[in-house]
């Protein structure tokens, strides 16, 4: 199976008939302990924050997919992000993407500055902004791409190679592109890290968070600290996230296809006066990236309630937090996503009051356009009014 394609390694790796009953679906094993052979046993399963059978499915089945060796579920991205944070030492120092996902700021602020961990946010998309930042403590490159919400791209492999230089470890956070996109191990990065609640599950029905990494002794100690710690996946949660990988690669088809023809439309709309989305503008796609993804925002040019009427006013596109899952949904970062982040900061990187991110499903594209195009039709004439 090891050299099958990715679709049929998503549907079969890791995911063996059952021994027992020969169950096609991987069972949602509940027990937490089990049954050893003499005392001291650690040859199978013991207990299941150490390790339980739905988990190890989807833990072999995500380090297929990302050409890993190996990977954790966690009970959340942020989680999962908290087991990277946790192989650094007092006075180690990260360079990151500025415009990164608002709870992973959160955690670097607000957590890990008071164990004297510091961080620099430089504009990820020249590698060379990563490498003047490095000082003599820096141990980790944290980089998303595509970025959330502007959508900027990073050039893992340039960055990865930047990183080796200095022994500093590249972690990638991979949850908007997905294996099905892109493979950042495969590029020379070191970590890769998914929230599973998006793309991954794929459904808006579960939160889960994830690692893979190739080298032994670093997941020894991701493994460590998902077992110290105790911020493992359940067994419940595993299988969802087991059944929505199935689909992952026939969803980010059809994602990728209906943003792109959203973003077609968005040009021809006067009052949108910039779009974010990979490949863009005549922006490069590096990272060998299959397709540009279902995430696409842009900056309406009016004044904030208009914006927000405008959030207020789809029928098919909810308004809601998250991204990654079969329907669509419509977010405003300035005050949902990323109001965690202070206003100055927030607007220095361009999350403006006028933009708006489109996390767009895998509805008919037909009734997705027609919903954004009564949404401005709705706030152009409010606009007349004025
Ligand atoms: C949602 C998200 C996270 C956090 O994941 P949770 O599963 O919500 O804890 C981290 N990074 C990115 C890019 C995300 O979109």
């Amino acid at each position: 199976m090891k050299n099958k394609r990715f679709e049929t390694k998503a549907i079969h790796l890791g995911q063996v008939p059952e021994d027992h009953t020969g169950a096609v679906t991987t069972p949602i094993f509940l027990s937490s302990t089990y049954r050893v052979n003499f005392p001291g046993d650690e040859s199978g399963y013991v207990y299941s924050r150490w390790s339980n059978p739905t988990r190890t499915a989807l833990e072999d089945t995500l380090a297929v997919l990302e050409d890993g060796k190996y990977a954790y579920a966690f009970s959340s991205g942020l989680a999962a992000l908290n087991a990277v944070l946790n192989l650094l030492q007092a006075g180690d120092h990260v360079v990151a993407v500025d415009d990164l996902y608002g709870g992973t700021h959160r955690q670097f602020e607000k957590l890990m500055r008071k164990f004297n961990i510091t961080f620099s946010y430089v504009d990820g998309s020249d590698p060379a902004n990563f490498e003047k930042a490095v000082n003599k403590n820096t141990k980790l490159f944290w980089i998303e791409t595509p970025t959330n919400p502007l959508l900027k791209l990073v050039d893992i492999e340039a960055v990865a190679a930047i990183a080796r230089k200095y022994g500093i470890l590249t972690g990638v956070d991979n949850t908007f592109a997905t294996p099905y996109l892109q493979k950042p191990l495969a590029l020379g990065a070191d970590i890769v890290l998914h929230s599973a609640s998006k793309y991954l599950g794929g459904h808006c029905d579960v939160i889960a968070g994830a690692i893979v990494v190739n080298d032994d002794q670093l997941a020894e100690q991701v493994r460590f600290n998902q077992y110290a710690v105790g911020g493992m996946l359940g067994p419940f949660e595993s299988w969802l996230i087991l059944r929505g990988i199935k689909t992952l690669h026939l969803r980010m088809e059809r994602h990728s296809f209906n943003a792109q023809k959203i973003v077609e439309y968005l040009e021809t709309v006067p009052l949108v006066d910039k779009i974010y989305y990979p490949g863009y503008n005549g922006q490069t796609i590096p990272n060998k990236m299959k397709l540009p993804g279902g995430i696409v925002s842009f900056h309406i040019n009016t004044d904030l309630e208009t914006v927000k009427n405008f959030v207020m006013s789809t029928e098919v596109f909810i308004l809601a937090e998250s991204l990654g899952g079969v329907e669509s949904l419509i977010n405003h970062p300035a005050l949902m996503t990323h109001a965690s982040i202070p206003k100055e900061i927030r607007e220095e990187y361009g999350i403006s009051d006028g933009l708006i991110r489109l996390s767009v499903g895998v509805e008919h594209i037909d009734d997705l356009l027609s919903d954004l195009r009564t949404a401005f039709s709705k706030i152009q004439t409010k606009i007349k009014q004025k």
